[in-house]
């Protein structure tokens, strides 16, 4: 999809004045965020652990109750639409949270039955995911047995089972070895061409170079910046996206101009 095609795209996230305190107020981990994800955008979020990453995906994800402010997926409210939000929205954790008893075959039939998938329309999305991650020599095996890289294909076709138009992927490379990083990009890629707009984020500078159309740098609760790689390194006056990333969120913080 083309860069302008996508800036009058409809919004695939929606997030105003986000604001989520934890321990009665003492900690802050949302300031007050706003953000906005077109359709068809595949959208890196960056920034240091304690950033607020995981705090605003969860609040999306309807885990986490915002203190004040909103979000929404694909116009439903993450509070008061919950349901239809969750429907929008895959979500692959940072953490393999698999049932180690059930096949690959079953993680997926068994996620779409949570959606209200028929039986079958779960066998063939369950096929289509199976062929596209790789996976149908291993769908009868149980998650216990795969490898950790088939592990993290599995999450990831589990959340695509529902068809949701907005994928999160919290940091779906870490630890894994360069070959399964460069496959798990090449369907990230694909997913996106075929219409899904992704939220990633990652630690890896990178990852967020070769696949994202727009970055947004986050630190200590805020949103500082938000661009394409070539319109933050401008704003930093900066040749390289980890001097971005650097100056942003580094101890001598910058804003930029
Ligand atoms: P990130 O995902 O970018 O590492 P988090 O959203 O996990 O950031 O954390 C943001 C801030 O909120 C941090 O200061 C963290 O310690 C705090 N925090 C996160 N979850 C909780 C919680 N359940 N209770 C108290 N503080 C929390």
């Amino acid at each position: 999809m083309s860069q302008s095609k996508k800036n009058d795209a409809p919004s695939a996230l929606y997030v105003k004045n986000l604001k989520k305190t934890y321990n009665e107020g003492k900690v802050k981990a949302l300031k007050g965020i706003n953000l906005e994800i077109k359709e068809g955008q595949f959208f890196g979020l960056l920034g240091p652990n304690g950033a607020g990453k995981s705090t605003l995906i969860h609040t999306i994800m309807g885990l986490v109750t915002p203190t004040s402010g909103s979000a929404s997926v694909f116009g439903a409210d993450v509070v008061d639409d919950y349901q239809l939000a969750r429907t929008h929205a895959g979500y692959s954790p940072q953490d393999i949270n698999l049932d180690w008893f059930l096949t690959v075959e079953q993680t997926l039939d068994f996620h779409g039955g949570y959606y209200g998938m028929t039986k079958k329309e779960r066998a063939k999305r369950t096929d289509e995911l199976l062929k596209v991650f790789s996976l149908t020599e291993k769908k009868k095996s149980r998650a216990m047995f795969l490898s950790g890289g088939m592990k993290r294909r599995t999450v990831i076709a589990r959340a695509l089972m529902h068809r949701p138009k907005f994928l999160i992927l919290d940091e779906p490379t870490a630890g894994v070895d360069v070959e399964l990083r460069r496959d798990l990009w090449k369907y990230a890629k694909k997913i996106n061409e075929q219409g899904t707009t992704i939220l990633l984020t990652t630690h890896y500078i990178e990852e967020a170079e070769e696949l994202c159309d727009q970055i947004a740098l986050i630190n200590d609760g805020k949103i500082l910046k938000v661009g394409t790689v070539s319109e933050l390194k401008k704003a930093y006056k900066v040749k390289t996206l980890e001097e971005v990333y650097l100056k942003a969120t580094g101890d001598k913080q910058e804003s930029p101009v």
